[in-house]
Order: structure tokens, then sequence, then C-alpha cells
């Protein structure tokens, strides 16, 4: 049944316009997270292939920089073209490697199409400006320029849109990119690297390399070629590509790990906040930067807030994503699975009540069902690791001040949702809140039309929204003089 994904299935990396294996031959295995079993394999490349691949995308930065807003615009357009013509296959591709629902996937690919789209429009609004001179016969103009060759690092929860939105504004603004996927969820990556080809970029446009994330990272943060590293990961492996690019000083921009708080004032809407809860843990399985870590709850309104939010979590159906009718995988691999539940022994150890879940499901390998946690208290790891799964645990506040001083209590500053039908208190509460982003009675806010990002060690730079083209453009100022 599932047949046209494989037209996409790459098994090699892309380097200048050619596929080609790992200079070891050596490979490394994909594996379906809903089935166990072996999906197929992708070169398990190091530095070379990684400097090859940086040197061919600098041979083409040299005349892709040339080509013009209108033509890097067209072309976006029918890359955002070839991507919904084929959604289905690039959604089944996705959901074997990484495990999220069809529905999910095709979801994701939808936004991938989106955010090419934007970016196609905005490739013709980087405009400069004519600033009024402060001398007689001189005249000073800003231009936007191309930064150069960037690298991309992307994660395996989505594997398709978070490189949309960094291979999008790229091409836009006339850069060229060496991409490195993810492990274990390579394919979507790839299949980039095949849509770019198809619709007309030049060769060494998109470059994708596979395998190892250090090595490829090292070359990525050291190779001087490279203007800017765009990552988007864990916080710990953020870092880490800062440090190794300060030796180069290079253009960073990082999408880092989030602890989104979702706050339930008393005054709220309680169906409106839980269908926003749901939405805001239960994505992908819990395993996205923004979704809720720690949901915070009035007096007056918790228990109801318990009840309706567990009857909801209970019909969520597990299964295979691939199952019509399935709305949460599995996680991504055991190790998750062992993470999530590390933290909620450490909740029960600590107090908590398992009032729904809090355990593997019976479906058995990464699997992991829904759950939700009352009586969640600070001490518990959760209060400051990031869960990455579809745990829900509820905490319970008095006052207002309380609830955004407990938000804050974090050096995340990514997402946060908080819900309330009084005007006052959502302005005190937006502006109270550390986070790059707010939800006011909205459990799901991100659209490529608005800046995506974070504040405090959730990262730098903004993805989407006008915002979203300027960390690939450097700025130029010119003096005429002698007028
Ligand atoms: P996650 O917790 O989402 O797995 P990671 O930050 O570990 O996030 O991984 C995100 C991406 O970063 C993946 O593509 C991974 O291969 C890559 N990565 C991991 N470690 C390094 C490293 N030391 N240098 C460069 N990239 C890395």
């Amino acid at each position: 049944m599932l047949q046209r994904y494989s037209q996409f299935m790459k098994e090699a990396n892309l380097i200048g316009g050619e596929w080609v294996q790992a200079d070891s031959g050596a490979t490394v295995d994909v594996i379906n997270p809903a089935t166990g079993l072996k999906l197929g394999t992708v070169p398990k490349s190091g530095r070379a292939e990684t400097k090859r691949a940086i040197e061919a995308a600098n041979a083409t930065f040299l005349t892709f920089r040339k080509t013009s807003a209108l033509e890097r615009s067209k072309l976006l357009r029918k890359l955002h073209d070839a991507i919904m013509d084929n959604q289905d296959a690039l959604a089944e591709l996705l959901t074997l490697e990484q495990g999220k629902s069809l529905t999910e996937a095709k979801g994701e690919v939808g936004a991938s199409a989106a955010y090419v789209l934007w970016f196609a429009e905005e490739a013709r609004r980087t405009y400069g400006d004519v600033v009024p001179s402060p001398w007689a016969d001189r005249r000073i103009i800003v231009t936007k320029e191309p930064t150069g060759v960037i690298a991309a690092i992307t994660p395996w929860n989505f594997p398709s849109s978070m490189l949309a939105r960094k291979i999008g504004p790229a091409l836009a603004a006339g850069c060229t990119a060496v991409v490195k996927p993810a492990s274990q969820t390579p394919y979507s990556g790839l299949a980039w690297g095949a849509l770019c080809e198809e619709v007309g970029f030049p060769k060494g446009a998109v470059n994708v390399v596979t395998g190892s994330a250090g090595e490829i990272g090292d070359e990525m943060c050291e190779n001087p070629l490279v203007k800017k590293i765009t990552f988007t990961g864990s916080t710990e492996v953020g870092k880490i590509l800062i440090a190794k690019s300060a030796g180069t000083v290079k253009k960073v921009s990082m999408e880092l790990g989030g602890n989104a708080p979702f706050l339930v004032f008393d005054d709220a809407d309680l169906d409106r906040a839980v269908e926003g809860a749901m939405l805001a843990k239960y994505r992908n399985s819990g395993q996205t930067c923004v979704c809720t870590n720690r949901f915070f709850v009035q007096s007056g309104i918790y228990d109801a807030f318990v009840e309706k939010f567990v009857a909801a979590s209970q019909k969520l159906k597990v299964g295979d994503g691939t199952e019509a009718g399935v709305q949460q995988g599995p996680l991504i691999d055991t190790k998750a699975v062992e993470k999530v539940e590390e933290l909620v022994e450490d909740a029960k150890d600590k107090g908590a009540k398992v009032v729904t879940g809090g355990k593997r499901h019976a479906l058995g390998g990464s699997f992991y069902e829904p759950t939700v946690i009352a009586g969640a208290t600070p001490a518990m790891r959760f209060m400051k690791e990031e869960i990455f799964g579809p745990v829900a645990p509820v905490f319970k506040f008095e006052t207002e001040q309380e609830a955004v001083d407990l938000a804050n209590d974090t050096e995340f500053g990514l997402a946060c949702y908080f819900y309330t039908a009084d005007l006052g208190r959502a302005f005190r509460v937006m502006e109270g809140l550390k986070y790059g982003m707010v939800g006011v009675n909205e459990g799901l806010i991100t659209t490529p039309e608005a800046p995506f990002g974070g504040v405090k060690e959730s990262g730098l730079g903004r993805e989407g929204g006008h915002q979203g083209i300027e960390d690939y453009l450097d700025t130029k100022y010119v003096c005429l003089g002698g007028l």
C-alpha cells in the first residue's frame, strides 16, 4: 500500500549535484520506530565528505548570489508546488522514519510548503535603506547581501519543516546550503535535496550529508567557507556549536530546548483550555520544543480541568502512524521512553498522582501511554527538564503572580500559553512571561507569517516572519562621496 514514498527515499549523500556514498562505504541503519524494523541505510559520512559539500556549496554560491530575487522567488514557488504535488508520498516517508501519524506528517509537509511559499514572497522584499546624509556631498545607501554558505543541522522531531525554515530563507536570500539531517530521520532531509534538484535549483545549491554528528558538525563550525550555522535541537548541542563557531566568528541561529508552561486561570473557558492543552501537549506524542512541559492551573478550576483533560487524553488513539485514525505514534526510540519513565518515577516518588497512563503502552516498543499527573510540585524533575513525551504534569497555584513566577522559573524561554477571559490579566501575564512566543487562549501558534524563536537558553534568532530571512543577509553600508 505504501509505495509512492520510495521515489524520495534516497540512500546517499547529495554533494555538488551527485548522489554519493561515504568515502569509507560505511552506512547507518534507519529504523521505523513503530515496528522496530530497518527501513534502509544512509551513508556514515565524516569531515571529508562535509568539506567537499561545503566547497561545492561555495562554488555554486559565486553564481547563485548573482541571480535576481525574482528568479529565486520563482524557483521557490516551483519548490512549493513540487512539495504539495507530492505531499502524500513525502508524508508517508516522514511517518515511516519518524513515527508520527500520517495526518500529522501531512500537516508537517504542508507546513514545509507554506514556509517555502512565504520565503518565495519574502525573497522580493529584502529592502535596504537610503539614509538622509549629514554631508551635502555624500549619500548613504544600505543594501542587503546573501551571507554565503550556510550549514544547517536539524532534529528528528520535525525532519521536514525544520529544514523548510532554514533552506527556504537561505535560498530566498541567495545563499547556498549544506544540510545535516538527524540520523534517526535522514530521508525527509535527503528528499529536500531531491526536490530542489528537480525544480531547477543549480547543482550544489543544496547539499545533504548524513552520518557522524560530531564530525560533520565540527567541519561545519570550523570551515571558514561556512558563514552561518543554523541549528534546531537541544540546548546542550547548541552550546557546543556556538562555542565551536566562535573560532571563525560565524553567524549563528539557534532553536533550542523549551520548557513550555501552560497557565489556566479560574476565569478561563474550561473547554477551550482543555482543547488547547491537548494540542499543546500531545502533538507529535509530546516531542516538540513548544509542547507544554508544565501545566499550572489555578485552584478554583484545578479539579475540573484535570477531570476533562484526563477524559480527553484517554480518548487518544495510540498506534502505528500509518494506520487510519491513529493520533499518537511511538516515541522516537527506547532511550526517549526511558527518559520519560525516569521523570514519571521521580514524580511518583515525590508524591504525585498518576491519574491516567503512567507506563509503557501495551503495543510495546517505544509506545508510551498518554499520561496526566496531578499534584505536581516544583521539586519534581519536570519542573526543570524537558519531558519530550506524552506526559502532562499538572501543578496547582493560587495567585497570578505565583503562576507567572513559576512559569518563568526556568533557564528556557521558547513558547508559553495561558488561558484567561480577563483582558487586563491577559496583558499583565503576557508582559510578565519571559518567553519568545506567547499563546493567549491558543495552544497551537506556529505559522510561517510569525517569528518563531526563543529567549534565554532557548535560542538566538527567529525563523518565519519577515525576521526569518534577515539572518541570511548581511547589511552593507555604502557611502557615495564627491557628489
Ligand atoms: P535531540 O535531543 O532533539 O536529539 P540533539 O541536539 O541531540 O537533539 O540533535 C539534534 C541534531 O544535532 C541532530 O541532527 C544530531 O545529529 C545533531 N548533533 C548532535 N550532537 C552534535 C554535535 N556534537 N555536533 C553537531 N551536531 C550534533
